[in-house]
């Protein structure tokens, strides 16, 4: 896609630390790493979010998300990661073009995932997961 900011670095027209590529993925670091290693792995074909990417392509693309992953823990000596993808405006999505954010995690790093849960009733509940049952 034309103004894409992913679509020109796939292409090579703006730079980055690309350290992965194949037919299906490039892996680059995070202009803003949140942490050592941060990474975003970018499916070549445009697509704006999860939903809208076909299974064939999504399923390609998480395998490397796997390997990709792995070899971060390895290389930054990451006790763990965090694995985030970003679907909408509302959701912090900025860049509209599918990625997944590889977030190496180490002990006492001082991050955190910590948002603020609330209670719910069992009836609520129920009620909420008879809805989305609707639409699958
Ligand atoms: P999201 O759309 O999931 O909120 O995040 C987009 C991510 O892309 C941000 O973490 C941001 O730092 C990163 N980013 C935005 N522009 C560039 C760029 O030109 N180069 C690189 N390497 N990362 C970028
Ligand atoms: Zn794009």
């Amino acid at each position: 896609m034309e103004d894409c900011i992913f679509c020109k670095i796939i292409k090579n027209e703006i730079p980055s630390e690309k350290f992965f590529e194949d037919d299906v993925a490039a892996v680059i670091l995070d202009i803003h790493p949140v942490s050592k290693g941060h990474s975003l792995v970018l499916l070549k074909s445009h697509y704006r979010d999860l939903v809208s990417t076909p299974d064939k392509e999504l399923a390609e693309v998480i395998l490397r998300v796997k390997k990709i992953a792995a070899g971060i823990m390895k290389a930054t000596g990451a006790a763990g990661f965090n694995l985030q993808v970003n679907n909408g405006e509302a959701a912090g999505q900025v860049v509209p073009h599918l990625h997944f954010h590889i977030i190496p995690r180490f002990e006492r790093d001082g991050l955190t995932v910590h948002w603020p849960h609330s209670d719910s009733e069992p009836k609520t509940r129920a009620q909420i997961a008879s809805e989305i049952k609707k639409f699958l």
